[in-house]
């Protein structure tokens, strides 16, 4: 699975929006401003550059996002569909279209909201299995896809930015050790950005939080008061 997203909006400051948010949640989107763009668009894409979710909005000059979805459904089974709608009342007629979305979101919306829609549609009809060269005990709970830039909480994507994804990759690789927060930033930050101790603590906030998503009974990564963190696999 790539982390390709297609937006599908005329409306330009939503789309932005759309777009920042996604690229700092780890995605990477693409944007279109109208319906009839959009076939041709995926037509050029290579297979395995084709996105893994297209956000649609309902009003689109060219073709509606009706229209549009079913289209798509049927070209596309396996692309995962968010229409996007500006009243709540459209959610129930749509609804009862049955246009295979797999879900909607009424704007207006909280980014916020949208990053975690999308993350639960994807798991839903991504499910993702772990790759068998990531080095990795087999029996690991968690693995890390380097080159993916992905971690696999029991084969479940935990839509790691890269910044989270490298802290946490650090501490993965030793086991049990504690970093002090200025060792883990030397780590992210190789070009010795200045950065305060308290971006790697909203960083590992984040990234507890996304495992906290997938496994909300365990926690691998632990808190040593005074010192830093250190990461504690499950057994
Ligand atoms: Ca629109």
């Amino acid at each position: 699975m790539n982390d390709n997203v297609l937006i599908v909006e005329d409306e330009a400051k939503i789309a932005e929006l759309l777009r920042d948010y996604l690229s700092s949640s780890g995605f990477t989107p693409h944007c279109l401003e109208r319906g009839d763009q959009v076939i041709d668009w995926l037509d050029a894409q290579p297979p395995e550059a084709l996105p893994v979710m297209v956000l649609l909005d309902l009003m689109l000059p060219g073709l509606d996002g009706l229209t549009l979805c079913r289209r798509l459904r049927e070209r596309w089974p396996n692309m995962a569909i968010i229409m996007l709608t500006a009243r709540v009342e459209e959610v129930d007629r749509l609804l009862g279209l049955e246009l295979g979305a797999d879900d909607y979101i009424c704007k207006p919306f909280s980014p916020r909201e949208v990053i975690a829609r999308i993350r639960t549609v994807l798991r839903r009809t991504h499910p993702v299995t772990p790759a068998p060269d990531t080095g990795a005990p087999e029996s690991s709970p968690l693995v890390l896809d380097h080159d993916g830039w992905r971690a696999l909480a029991d084969s479940q994507d935990a839509g790691l930015t890269a910044v989270e994804f490298q802290l946490l990759e650090v501490m993965f690789n030793a086991p049990g050790r504690i970093f002090s927060r200025e060792q883990l930033m030397d780590h992210m930050y190789r070009d010795h950005r200045i950065v305060s101790e308290r971006t790697v603590d909203s960083h590992i906030k984040k990234l507890r939080k996304k495992l906290a998503e997938i496994w909300p009974e365990r926690e691998v990564i632990h808190s040593v008061y005074g010192v830093g963190y250190k990461y504690e696999p499950l057994i």
